[in-house]
């Protein structure tokens, strides 16, 4: 038997299945007792101190007896809670980005990914470099500055040398006034020294899904390749720490396993990563399962609804104030609509999910991973946006100024980020419509600018944001605080 231990580097003590199990007895215990309720909706308010606004998130077990909470008072609460919390530390921006698929082979045998080795139905394709060059500038002709790469994992097809070697080209390609500023890496779980090559070549945040927190479906959902590991996969984010890597993306795949079991998983694994190594996880992601080739949805039992879907993210945003939350275009723009007030920080755009997939003029469907619900250009995303109030943002500032891992989440719990993410938003925004947007989406975006330059609280900052905003309409391109 296995103790719980959220200090430990076994994943069988920080993600433990009897903790895990006593919690979900507890939150049924205590759905209905609302004087703890309202004592833990109280504790999760933002305070204000001498040192500014803080909030102090909640435990998996306080944060699981609010999901399970069917009041739907306290869900209304929550919900109010989660849109403070993010206006309070974020403000209304809303960072954009887009994967990329470098390749899909694969030797794993995910059952919920079209991608696994004995799916014969799938084209296989992997780019060459001079491809991962097309598909980066019909990315960066779109507007995006920040990819997060996607590739399956294949040791002889996909080793680390070939995903350094295209971090390097993606970087290297500077095309009219396009740049990727940031690459994110979301490649399967690998070894401290991979990490540590991973970060000497400049990536942002590694990016690791745990798809399920449940030890004994984990295994059956993968039967076959280095994936079946579930040591070696839970514990990838600790090696990665210890590869120098300080930014990491935890998610959850959801629909394999109960939602309750996985929220408190995550959760528990957010805690673990801060007892050790003192800095949570730079963002939480929350797929859910879509259909694919070969891959039918329903198969899995444990779907589920937009409305369970829409308290899950609210209440991560609610337990984890300082972590970033992104839903891809796996969700529907009228989900994406509903979840992007409690609190979610990062959208993908434009995505397509097939490898070589942006230098194609249609869709293409044969080497895809999954089925893209929400399938605007990028213009029409960013308009969407600013339309129902968030700032589209494609800065990519923190990284680039060091302020990563801890030093992030200084300035953030300081609220000092607010001095940083409006203005580089806006200065971002302002790049994306002098070169990328269309006439209407500029007129929109115009207006926000001038709108929300004026809601900057300090004088400094925002004289010299709407100088560098009108030297950007001028030509001059990549300012930041
Ligand atoms: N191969 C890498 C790994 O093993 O972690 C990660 C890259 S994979 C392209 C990114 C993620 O897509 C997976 O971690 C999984 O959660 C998700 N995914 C796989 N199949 C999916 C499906 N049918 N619908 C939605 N998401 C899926």
């Amino acid at each position: 038997m296995f103790k719980y231990d959220p200090k430990s580097l076994t994943a069988d003590e920080f993600i433990n299945h009897g903790e895990i199990l006593e919690t979900l007895k507890y939150a049924d215990e205590n759905k209905d007792n609302m004087d703890l309720i309202n004592g833990i909706l109280e504790k999760a308010k933002p305070q204000k101190t001498e040192k500014g606004t803080i909030c102090r998130g909640l435990t998996h077990r306080e944060a699981s007896v609010l999901l399970a909470c069917e009041d739907p008072e306290v869900e209304e609460k929550v919900f109010r809670l989660a849109g403070e919390i993010k206006d309070a530390f974020y403000g209304n921006r809303i960072v954009m980005f887009a994967p990329l698929y470098l390749s899909n082979y694969c030797v794993n045998g995910c059952v919920y990914c079209p991608y696994h080795r004995g799916n014969g139905g799938i084209v296989r394709k992997k780019l060459t470099q001079d491809e991962v060059r097309a598909e980066v500038v019909a990315l960066q002709d779109m507007g995006h500055k920040r990819l997060a790469i996607e590739a399956g994992e294949d040791p002889v097809n996909n080793p680390i040398e070939y995903i350094l070697d295209c971090i390097k080209t993606i970087y290297s390609i500077k095309h009219k006034n396009g740049a990727i500023r940031r690459v994110n890496v979301n490649i399967a779980a690998t070894t401290v020294e991979n990490y540590r090559k991973l970060k000497e070549a400049g990536i942002g945040t590694y990016i690791l899904f745990q798809e399920t927190y449940h030890k004994e479906s984990y295994e059956r959902l993968h039967p076959a390749g280095p994936k079946h590991n579930y040591h070696y996969h839970t514990e990838a984010m600790d090696r990665a720490m210890e590869g120098g890597i300080d930014d990491v993306g935890l998610g959850v795949l959801f629909g394999l396993e109960l939602y309750r079991y996985e929220f408190a998983g995550l959760l528990m694994h957010a805690e673990h990563l801060e007892a050790v190594h003192g800095v949570g996880p730079h963002t939480i992601s929350v797929p859910r399962i879509k259909r694919a080739e070969g891959i039918d949805p329903s198969a899995f039992d444990n779907g589920i609804s937009d409305d369970v879907f829409a308290k899950i993210c609210a209440l991560i945003r609610v337990a984890v104030p300082y972590t970033g939350m992104i839903i891809s275009t796996r969700e529907s723009q009228a989900v994406r609509e509903k979840v992007l007030p409690l609190g979610v920080s990062q959208i993908s755009g434009a995505s397509r999910t097939s490898v070589g997939g942006y230098t194609e003029e249609e869709r293409p469907t044969d080497t895809e991973q999954f089925d893209v619900s929400d399938q605007r250009t990028l213009d029409e995303v960013v308009r969407w946006l600013m339309e129902n109030g968030h700032i589209p943002s494609f800065c990519t500032a923190c990284y680039r100024e060091g302020r990563t891992g801890d030093r992030f989440m200084a300035l953030c719990k300081s609220g000092q980020i607010l001095n940083c993410c409006p203005p580089n938003a806006l200065m971002t925004l302002k790049e994306f419509l002098c070169d990328y947007a269309s006439e209407e989406t500029r007129r929109v975006g115009e207006a926000m600018i001038a709108r929300e330059l004026e809601k900057i609280p300090n004088e400094k900052v925002r004289n010299i944001c709407r100088g560098n905003i009108e030297k950007i309409g001028a030509g001059e391109r990549d300012f930041r605080f």
